[in-house]
């Protein structure tokens, strides 16, 4: 069996981006930049008002104060979107609106509240600053500036910013296409009425909804049934359709766990099957090409538990990796800090386990207590859990007060 860091890295090493396209900013968000974006533009592109106000000459006012004000005629209004080359002539004040091009001419813009507007005289109670709430040209940005990398996860700023540039078309990374396949003859959809020894099934469901919260929506749900050749033909449609195949249970030593066998005799060379951890030994990760495409396949632990804390684990990087993400961010997401255990735990030496832990701060301190419901079959000790506890391979005893490595459960790209 290989350990949890030796099983990330071959899986982060095999998988690859599937190319790219050109797509329209409105469809972008979570999508992975694959272009380089520099300004097309300076940014502002002009000297203009952050506030609503008077435009002034500073030697105009450079006495004004609250119980001195400075009365000057008004001269003109600019508004945001007006193009006009207003002088501001000594002596005069221009109304300025937010947004509004600023005029060479004008020094500094002093804030409505501190003016007096009467019959086009303006009071002024304030001495401003040259160049007061005026946003500079340039100031954020200089045209031909590097803004966003390639490798950047398209979030609502950044479709702002590039809307903010008038960038309409961009190039992204290409999604995959994935199958969720689920095994047992036990299984049964919810909505349906129960039956005797069946139980619903779960993990499309919830390997769906996580697969989705990444962006990728192309998915289809296969079934397969409990014998070989149902196995072979539902894998071989799966692998047709999908660019990464995930299935969930079938994949131990049981009588009808099919799942590598059948993967094998459809072409896949296994690179990884079982990993030292807890939940979900029975990980199986195997690659082919077909029709010059790489298909990836990951074979999950039935166990709903197992099957979503190995997702988390190994997939979720995987096809973060394969979005275009940037290896640092990936790692970033499942990065290690501690936290005071609150409750002693105990396990076997050799396998690492992910002990579902519910993470909180009190009094400025990080806590950490495991949830309840451990087991592999029991969703609802993962459900009211928001973080995962490393407890290492050959540890056998955390202690409560232990400073313990946690990390996040983060279903989503950011
Ligand atoms: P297996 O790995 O196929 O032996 O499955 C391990 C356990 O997970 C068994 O108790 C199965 O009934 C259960 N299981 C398998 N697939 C699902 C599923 N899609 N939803 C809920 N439980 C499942
Ligand atoms: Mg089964």
């Amino acid at each position: 069996m290989i350990s949890y860091s030796e099983a990330k890295l071959i899986i982060l090493e095999t998988v690859k981006t599937l190319g790219t396209k050109s797509i329209l900013l409105k469809d972008a968000l979570n999508y992975v930049l694959a272009e380089h974006i520099k300004a097309p533009f300076d940014l502002p592109l002009f000297d203009n008002s952050s506030v609503d106000g008077y435009g002034v000459k500073i030697a105009d006012v450079s006495q004004a104060a609250k119980n001195k004000p400075v009365n000057l005629p008004l001269q003109d209004i600019i508004r945001a979107g007006n193009h006009n080359n207003i002088y501001l002539n000594s002596g005069c004040t221009v109304k300025i609106l937010t947004g509004a091009k600023v005029p060479k001419s004008v020094d500094a813009i002093v804030m409505r509240e501190y003016c007096d507007e009467k019959q086009s005289v303006i009071s002024i109670a304030y001495s401003p600053k040259y160049g007061e709430n005026i946003r500079r040209q340039s100031e954020e940005l200089k045209k031909g500036k590097s803004i966003l990398e390639s490798g950047t996860l398209i979030t609502p700023a950044v479709i702002g910013l590039l809307a903010t540039l008038g960038i309409n078309k961009i190039s992204v990374y290409k999604k995959p296409k994935i199958a969720i396949v689920t095994t047992g003859d036990e299984l049964l959809k919810p909505g349906r009425g129960i039956a005797p020894g069946k139980i619903y099934d779960s993990n499309s469901f919830a390997l769906l909804s996580a697969i989705n919260l990444l962006g990728i929506v192309d998915c289809m749900h296969y079934h397969a049934k409990e014998n070989k050749s149902h196995t072979h033909k539902i894998l071989a449609a799966a692998a047709k359709y999908a660019d990464v195949i995930i299935s969930a249970g079938g994949v131990s030593v049981g009588d009808y766990d099919f799942v590598k066998d059948v993967s094998e005799e459809l072409g896949f060379e296994t690179l990884i099957w079982k990993i030292a951890i807890k939940p979900g030994k029975p990980v199986y990760f195997g690659r082919k090409q077909l029709n010059n495409k790489g298909k990836i396949f990951f074979g999950l632990p039935g166990n709903p538990v197992s099957s979503l804390i190995t997702y988390h684990q190994l997939v979720k990087p995987a096809l973060q990796k394969i979005i275009g993400l940037k290896e640092e961010d990936i790692r970033e997401q499942s990065k290690i800090f501690t936290a005071k255990l609150t409750k002693a735990i105990a396990k076997k030496p050799g396998r690492m386990e992910f002990v579902r832990g519910r993470l909180m701060v009190e009094k400025g301190e990080l806590k950490v207590s495991p949830t309840i419901g451990q087991e592999s079959h029991m969703l609802s000790g993962l459900s009211n859990a928001n973080c995962l506890i490393h407890f290492p391979l050959d540890k056998e005893k955390l202690n409560v007060h232990d400073l313990v490595d946690i990390e996040l459960i983060q279903w989503a790209n950011n």
